[in-house]
């Protein structure tokens, strides 16, 4: 069954072990910020830093495996019709739109709507790490290291597949941030199967 997380939002549910998940991108241009904890013991988490260091590699797709903080893979990239994602900057967060865009009335951003879903699974907000930004076009240049977040690649339906090698809790947003999604909040689907 094809789910949807409205904009601006999140959810978290259980991905058990072999199944697959399938993040759409319906409109395009949309990011989605996903977590995964081992269900049998939360301070497992995705972590970036193990996980770029194994790949020697920013721009993770096909084949690539996404490790915890104990260097145990929790989840393989199946399938990837665009091929960038970002796993180098943190969930979008009040403190993002207030630092970064000067927003006096922040949203709480990816970061508040996955605490939000996370809680009854028992993970505080301070367990969340840097997610898997699944669509996000963040370049860096060679040179000087300057990030910059460009709008998404993804147009219309596509979609990655993830493969869960542990039970798992998984996180997922429609993000929150303006300059992420090229100004335009828009929903994002998935398919657990
Ligand atoms: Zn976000």
């Amino acid at each position: 069954m094809r789910r949807e997380i409205p904009p601006r939002s999140g959810v978290a549910f259980v991905l058990a072990k072999g199944q697959r998940l399938t993040v759409i991108d319906p409109q395009g241009e949309q990011v989605a910020d996903l977590l995964a904890f081992s269900q049998v013991d939360t301070d497992e988490v995705i972590s970036s830093g193990r996980t770029l260091d194994y790949a020697s590699r920013l721009f993770l797709t096909v084949g690539d495996s996404i490790y915890s903080n104990r260097s145990n893979v929790l989840l393989r990239i199946v399938e990837d019709t665009v091929g960038r994602h970002d796993f180098l900057l943190t969930p979008c967060s009040a403190d993002t739109f207030r630092i970064i865009y000067g927003d006096e009335a922040p949203h709480r951003g990816c970061f508040g709507n996955l605490a939000a879903a996370l809680a009854p699974y028992g993970i505080s907000p301070d367990r969340i790490p840097v997610a898997f930004n699944i669509f996000m076009n963040v370049t860096v240049d060679s040179r000087t290291g300057e990030l910059r977040v460009e709008p998404p690649l993804s147009r219309a339906d596509d979609h990655v597949v993830f493969e869960a090698e542990q039970d798992l809790i998984v996180g997922l947003t429609a993000c929150s941030a303006p300059q992420s999604n090229n100004y335009a909040f828009k929903p994002i689907h998935y398919v657990v199967s």
